[in-house]
This record gives C-alpha cells, sequence and structure tokens, in this order.
C-alpha cells in the first residue's frame, strides 16, 4: 500500500474515532500533512466526521486552494489546518472541534488544566484565543488565512489552544498523537468540571506533565490506546 493510502486510511478511522468518542459532532474536522509533500494537506470535504470515507479526502494546499475538487465542498474553517502546517514545521495532524465540554473553559476565567494523567499532553493552562481581539465581531468561525495565522501564531509552540465561544484546536506530531489529546481533553474538562465542584483542584504540576507525556506518546501506550479506540469505532476491518 502506498505511503498516501495508508495515510488517507488512518485519516478515515480518526474521523470515526473523533465521532465515536463525541469529541465531533456534525461539526469538527481532523487534517494531516500530506506524507510525501510538506506543502500540502488532507482532510475530508465538508461532511460530519462519523460519516467520512475514503473518497471524501481531499488535498489542499496550505493556503486552502483544492488540488482536485471534482464535486466537493470544501470545509469553511480548513484555513485553521493549513496556517498550523505552514507555521509548524512539527507538526503533522491538527484537530478542530466544538466538543461541548471544553467550551466553558473558553468562556470563563477558569484555565483548563491537565489534573488527570492521561490529558498531560494537552498542556498546562490550555491558552484561550479570541478572534474578537483582532478580527471585532464575526461569525466566530476562522474563514480566511489571516484568521489561521492569527490562531497558529497565538498556538505559538503550544500543542492546544481553546477559542473563545466556539471550540478548540489540537495539535500533534501525528494522527495517533492528536487523537489521543483531542480525546483526554474532553476528558480532563468533564473531570475538571466535577472535581472544581467538590473544592479546590490539585493539577498536574510542569514536571509530571513532561513525565507523563513521555510515556502517553511511547509506542506501548500509544498503540495500546490507538487499537482500542480503533476497536470502539468499528474501524478495526477498515
Ligand atoms: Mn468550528
Amino acid at each position: 500500500m502506498s505511503d498516501l493510502l495508508t495515510t488517507m486510511r488512518e485519516l478515515v478511522i480518526a474521523n470515526r474515532i473523533l465521532a465515536r468518542e463525541g469529541v465531533v459532532d456534525a461539526y469538527g474536522h481532523i487534517s494531516v500533512r500530506h506524507p510525501t509533500n510538506p506543502e500540502r494537506y488532507l482532510i475530508s470535504c465538508s461532511r460530519s466526521p462519523e460519516l467520512v470515507t475514503l473518497s471524501d479526502i481531499m488535498e489542499f494546499t496550505l493556503d486552502g486552494v483544492a488540488i482536485d475538487p471534482r464535486d466537493r465542498s470544501p470545509y469553511a474553517e480548513r484555513y485553521i489546518h493549513g496556517a498550523l502546517f505552514e507555521k509548524r514545521t512539527d507538526v503533522h495532524s491538527v484537530i478542530h472541534n466544538h466538543s461541548h465540554a471544553v467550551i466553558p473553559f473558553g468562556v470563563t476565567a477558569v484555565p483548563l488544566r491537565p489534573l488527570v494523567h492521561v490529558a498531560a499532553s494537552i498542556g498546562d493552562k490550555v491558552p484561550v484565543w479570541d478572534i474578537r481581539d483582532k478580527f471585532g465581531d464575526t461569525n466566530l468561525l476562522v474563514v480566511n488565512m489571516a484568521q489561521g495565522r492569527d490562531l497558529a501564531e497565538f498556538v505559538g509552540g503550544g500543542r492546544t489552544a481553546l477559542m473563545r465561544g466556539h471550540g478548540c484546536v489540537v495539535t500533534g506530531a501525528t494522527i495517533k498523537e492528536a487523537v489521543i489529546t483531542a480525546v483526554y481533553m474532553q476528558v480532563n474538562a468533564r473531570l475538571q468540571m466535577e472535581a472544581m465542584r467538590l473544592g479546590n483542584v490539585i493539577y498536574l504540576s510542569p514536571g509530571e506533565i513532561q513525565e507523563h507525556q513521555k510515556v502517553i506518546f511511547g509506542p506501548l501506550s500509544l498503540n495500546r490506546a490507538w487499537e482500542y479506540f480503533v476497536m470502539r469505532a468499528g474501524c478495526q476491518g477498515m
């Protein structure tokens, strides 16, 4: 199987996993950098992730121009992906989602912070990007490269960011890393909401975050989690 086909299949499976875990619903998307051309990326056409198949996967330049659109419509917010691939050579997969669990932490002064080891990869205190700071009143969607680049600049060298009143963005060195981070970011948001109702929360320290990231992105842990999520999403035959 070619590198391209292998990558496309993994991207389809990642779409199904994110849907199965409730990280995405009708909306949200995941992309991957093209395996042989770093100036291009792959992402589904405008379709809900649970429904994505191989024939939906489209190729784009980093500034969001479709290479072979045929009769397929692109996601309006694809600029999030291209801008991050443009800024970050270490990033090979990007997820944008509207997980309900994370939204409260983007609209209040309470930062989303890892309190459980499996969420260490979200980073210490997830920063909140506000599109209004630079672009005033908009429909909140990231619909051009100027907005995408502003978001990418804000993410900087980090792995995640919240988007005020909208959702979040998650990056990874691989599809697997991005998916695991997005799944456990949602888990952490739910647990943090619960824990805060009980009292003061003890969060992971920066040292613990660093140590656990080595574990969760090690092959033993990552492949085990991937196999589990693939099965849960019913993708073992894909
Ligand atoms: Mn969105």
